[in-house]
């Protein structure tokens, strides 16, 4: 029945060694091209008689796959790259050849164990009570999804008349919280933030009581962000966390790129009052050095995100049993046991390995800022709180940003397309990578 014959066998080895040797050796930026030119290069690669495992391979290795740009290049700086382990990437594989089944328990048991350990681990960081529990979703923005979508249910059971609900967060908040709020068809109350670029607690309190004494409209849940993903700021969480306490709203942490760093002693304080949290998310593949797509989503009362979460159908029914389905607590039923790279490397190379490799990405950053702070045509935007350093050149225009940074790529040196703060062109360096070292800033600073 298994035709694993010596043609697939010899094509084991060659998919083997591919990936082997993309793990070993250092990562080529690589850069993008257009659909025309690839298709020019590949044609058609899907055919009625197939191309055969070898050929295929080809395709991808020799033209797909540099068509691509590396996130775990140390000179990609881009958005929030990454940065995954070898023992993740590695477990990857492990992961893709096994076809484990992760939405249930009964078809998952062992997967979802690990990951349940791995997602204790966080959830002891965060110091939430051990009944909290959750689940590796896609990413982010379907961790905040799920967790809002479940705040609301809870706003809906306190207040069975209100037909209109809203989510607050700062102005400085993901996209993907508006992306939610448009899902969910709620409205989003954004709130300015102080000076310091953080939303704090007062202006929450009294944002929400205009607000609702304004209009129709009861605010179901307050989200504030771990390390905004711009600048790396971090909310005033516990000042927020005990305004939403008060009000009996819902307390969301989006934590996608900065929670990781509740492993950093030098920071943890930055955090308090996540241990207020209803709900929150970090996503492994941004610091955490987990390969995509790996988001964690813990819930305080996993009970909750159940009730709105599990679902039903005949064909399902044996799995209801009290067993813990990850399925239960997300917008997902099939799904990947996508938490188990990010579960081995963590139980391979122990906590304190994730503690210093965060600790180091957050020394990188304090060592650029103060190249930036010495460079006599930069000027840092603000000191670095976790890894993102933000700065602009003096006297440039976008214009100048947008070429200095296609030629850094067109140059194969890095990979830092420019960004935005109050409407002016910045750039920034995001470092999650472990292999970015100061001599690597210094290699793009040079070009400045
Ligand atoms: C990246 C990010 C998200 C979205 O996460 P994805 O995994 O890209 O979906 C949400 N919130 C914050 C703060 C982020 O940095």
């Amino acid at each position: 029945m298994h035709e694993f014959n010596s043609e697939v066998e010899e094509l084991a080895k060659e998919v083997l060694a591919y990936s082997l040797h993309r793990l070993k050796s250092d990562p080529p930026l690589d850069g993008p091209r257009s659909a025309e030119d690839l298709f020019k290069e590949v044609g058609n690669t899907i055919t009625a008689k197939g191309l055969g495992g070898h050929q295929a391979l080809e395709v991808f290795t020799s033209v797909l796959a540099k068509a691509c740009i590396s996130t775990d290049h140390p000179r990609n700086l881009a958005f929030i790259p990454s940065a995954p382990s070898e023992h993740a990437n590695l477990f990857d594989l492990v992961v893709g050849a096994s076809s484990l089944y992760g939405g249930s328990w009964q078809e998952g048991a062992g997967a979802v164990f690990a990951e349940n350990q791995a997602l204790q681990w966080l959830i002891d960081l965060a110091k939430l009570p051990s009944s909290a529990g959750g689940v590796f979703v896609q990413g982010g923005t379907i961790g905040n999804l799920s967790a809002l979508v479940v705040a609301r249910a809870q706003a809906r059971k306190k207040h069975p008349l209100v037909t209109r609900f809203a989510i607050a967060c700062s102005a400085e908040a993901h996209s993907s919280i508006a992306s939610a709020a448009m899902v969910m068809d709620v409205e989003l109350l954004k709130i300015e933030v102080s000076e310091s670029g953080k939303l704090i607690g007062e202006d929450v309190a009294s944002a929400i009581d205009a607000f609702e004494a304004l209009v129709d409209v009861r605010v179901c849940a307050v989200v504030a962000t771990g390390g905004t993903t711009n600048l790396g700021i971090i909310d005033d969480i516990a000042g927020i966390g005990k305004v939403a306490r008060d009000r009996g709203i819902w307390f969301h942490v989006d934590g996608a790129y900065g929670l990781a760093a509740l492993c950093a002693p030098s920071v943890r304080s930055h955090f308090d009052g996540v241990e207020l949290a209803d709900s929150f998310i970090v996503d492994p593949h941004k610091w955490l050095f987990a390969p995509f797509d790996a988001c964690a989503l813990v819930y305080r009362n996993p009970e909750l995100a159940k009730e709105v979460h599990q679902q039903k159908a005949s064909y399902l029914d044996t799995l209801h049993d009290d067993s813990w389905s990850p399925s239960d607590y997300a917008i997902n039923l099939t799904r990947r046991t996508r938490g188990l790279p990010f579960w081995f490397s963590l139980a391979a190379n122990g906590t304190d390995a994730y503690t210093q490799a965060v600790e180091q990405s957050i020394t990188v950053a304090k060592q650029a800022a103060e190249l930036i702070k010495n460079h006599p045509n930069l000027t840092l935007l603000c000191e670095p709180e976790l890894s993102i350093v933000a700065f602009t050149v003096n006297g440039w225009k976008i214009e100048d940003y947008a070429k200095w940074s296609e030629s850094l790529l067109e140059k194969q040196i890095g990979f830092i397309p420019y960004s935005s703060h109050k409407g002016q062109p910045i750039l920034r360096f995001a470092i999650v990578n472990p292999w970015t070292t100061i001599a690597d800033i210094e290699f793009i600073l040079a070009t400045l």
